[in-house]
């Protein structure tokens, strides 16, 4: 049986994902991140594998054609991003669970391989909290900003196609969430069948309650408002 889980995890940008996945790989251990492949040149501090690995379009091909991804897709129109295979035998090898930073397309190659991956969305609290999130960052003109912020918008239609929702308006719930939905996807595979995984431990079951209080489906009727401020904003 295979002891390694999947999270995937996907958000607009601007959405606190990478902090959110940072405290992750910090707080819970046993975790493997894959370092994506890109054929986009890096940006600011960004390092070539460790942000991700920055390669030529010609090599990402070539790749492909190699059968080494296990997910890729274009974004953009133009730039190349893929999830290799080797950090899914790496993590197996080791024992440790494997988390993918990846967009839409890349999550739904994946489920398809990997019908027991944990997909999460991680979606900001409003249209106006993510323009002041990117406004805040200082990287990008008005122009850009308004162009990321119509792109949210088409993005976080597909929240429903993912097993669970963190809606990030707290930092440090959010995180605890995003923590709770690993751990208690461990606890609940360790279990044996018909046992529960919550047996006498008051910590296993705040995980499970904060896991299922983050599925999509008893998350729908928050999310709703979140949608509207993007919808109202486009007509
Ligand atoms: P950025 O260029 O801003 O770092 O990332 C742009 C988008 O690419 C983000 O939504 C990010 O999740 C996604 N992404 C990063 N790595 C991969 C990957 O390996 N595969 C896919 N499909 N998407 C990726």
């Amino acid at each position: 049986m295979d002891q390694t889980s999947v999270f995937i995890v996907s958000a607009p940008s601007g959405s606190g994902k990478s902090t959110l996945v940072e405290r992750l790989l910090s707080s819970v251990p046993g975790l493997t991140f894959s370092i994506s492949y890109t054929t986009r040149s890096p940006r600011g501090h960004e390092k070539n594998g460790q942000d991700y690995c920055f390669i030529r379009t010609e090599e990402f091909q070539a790749m492909i054609e190699r059968g080494e991804f296990l997910e890729w897709a274009v974004l953009f129109g133009k730039d190349y991003y893929g999830t290799a295979r080797h950090f899914l035998e790496e993590a197996r090898r080791q024992g440790h669970d494997l988390v993918l930073d990846i967009d839409v397309q890349g999550a739904a190659q994946i489920k398809q391989k990997l019908p027991d991956a944990a997909s999460i969305f991680i979606l900001p609290p409003s249209r106006e909290a993510l323009g002041a999130r990117l406004r805040g960052r200082g990287e990008d003109a008005e122009e850009v900003i308004q162009r990321r912020l119509g792109r949210a918008a088409g993005e976080i239609e597909d929240y429903c196609k993912y097993d669970y929702v963190i809606i990030n308006d707290r930092i440090e719930q959010a995180a605890g969430k995003l923590c709770a939905i690993v751990l208690a996807t461990r606890l609940t595979r360790q279990t044996a069948a018909g046992a529960d995984p919550a047996a006498n431990d008051p910590q296993a079951k705040h995980w499970l309650e904060l896991a299922q209080a983050c599925r999509t489906a008893s998350i729908n009727r928050h999310v709703q408002p979140i949608l509207e401020t993007f919808s109202s904003s486009l007509k």
